[in-house]
């Protein structure tokens, strides 16, 4: 492992060309793919390097997607550490603030290695995190990263695995400008619209704000589509008056969680609710705006009963934890009035 550490220090004057990914899961494997495939398109001396912490992901990553890229120059590291001494570039999607604690301050982390290199290497170093994670932790890792030379933004994304694969997403992004500047380009390669909110941790302000909506409204739509149904309403007849009238939103024009409300779509619910956007991240969301409503003293008392019905939900029946959060109205369903 210090041996392929000292052959990357090596390389450091490809670094320029080179980008590192961190964390291939649902989000990252699509992202990436699109990153890289793009990148080759506009630069073929492009270099990637890929870290996930469990192996047999990037392994996969690497496999697929060399069988659309026979020549791709891309490698699979052991850590952060070597994914930072790689590239100068690097980008992370990890589940929540753990996981980005973890890959940034930990002694073979990101930050750690940006202070063992040269201060020219550092200061031409960016790093990008996609995660949605505490706003506090994001702004406490993003001032480490300037403090150690490199520039950082955080810019979770919003659109899903769907606008992943698609290369649709949007990102908020929170940093100073010169770093916003210098994410634009990469980012616009995974995502269509990309805003900018203000400073470091702004990015996240506005994800955790725009998903305690989100949450909100999933819950309150299956209340609607539960209610209208028993007062004998046919579902796509009450979708299409809401889709129509004030109570219109995402949750209900794209997401409904009734089958057959939306005949001309194909919400998670018509296959069992597989894919979309896990209940458990939501809950993770919900958290997230709830625990930071706390420090800001500012009352949240829809984003708190959410949060309460999703992990009842998931308590209650346990695989909704996986399955996309719209599976909250089968939870309601089965309540008793
Ligand atoms: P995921 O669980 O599918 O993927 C996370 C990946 O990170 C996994 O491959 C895991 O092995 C890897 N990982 C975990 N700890 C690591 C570490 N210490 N070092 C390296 N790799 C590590 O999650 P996802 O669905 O891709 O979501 C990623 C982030 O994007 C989350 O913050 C989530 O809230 C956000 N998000 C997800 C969606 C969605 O629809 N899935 C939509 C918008 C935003």
């Amino acid at each position: 492992m210090r041996s392929t550490a000292r052959l990357l220090r090596h390389a450091s004057r490809s670094r320029a060309n080179s980008i590192s990914f961190v964390g291939l899961g649902r989000m990252g494997s699509e992202m990436a793919s699109n990153l890289f495939s793009k990148r080759i398109a506009d630069e073929n001396n492009s270099r990637f390097v890929v870290f996930d912490a469990v192996p047999e992901v990037a392994a996969r990553f690497i496999i697929e997607f060399r069988k659309q890229f026979h020549s791709a120059n891309i490698t699979a590291v052991d850590n952060p550490e070597e994914a930072t001494l790689a590239s100068g570039t690097i980008i992370t999607m990890l589940p929540s603030s753990p996981h980005v604690r973890q890959v940034y301050l930990d002694s073979s982390g990101i930050i750690p290695t940006l202070r063992s290199m040269p201060p020219l290497d550092a200061s031409n170093t960016l790093c990008i995190d996609s995660t949605t994670l505490d706003v506090q932790v994001g702004r406490d890792v993003a001032a480490e990263a300037q403090a150690a030379g490199a520039g950082m933004v955080d810019a979770p994304v919003s659109g899903g695995v769907t606008g992943a694969k698609a290369g649709t997403l949007s990102f908020l992004v929170g940093g100073s400008e010169q770093s916003f500047t210098r994410a634009s380009p990469i980012l616009a390669h995974m995502g269509q619209r990309i805003i900018h909110c203000g400073p470091a941790g702004s990015g996240l302000a506005a994800k955790i704000c725009n998903n305690l909506v989100l949450g909100v409204e999933q819950i309150v739509v299956a209340e609607a589509m539960l209610l209208g149904q028993r007062l004998g309403l046919d579902p796509a007849v009450l979708a299409g008056v809401i889709n129509n009238s004030t109570g219109a939103c995402w949750s209900s024009s794209v997401n409904n969680p009734v089958p057959g409300a939306l005949p001309d779509k194909s919400p998670p619910c018509e296959r069992g609710f597989e894919g979309g956007f896990a209940t458990g991240l939501m809950i993770k969301d919900m958290g997230l705006a709830t625990d930071v409503s706390k420090e800001s003293g500012s009352p949240v008392p829809l984003a708190e009963a959410a949060e309460k019905i999703y992990i009842e939900a998931v308590r209650r029946y346990p695989e909704l934890s996986r399955k996309d959060f719209s599976a909250v109205y089968e939870y309601l369903e089965g309540m008793k009035r």
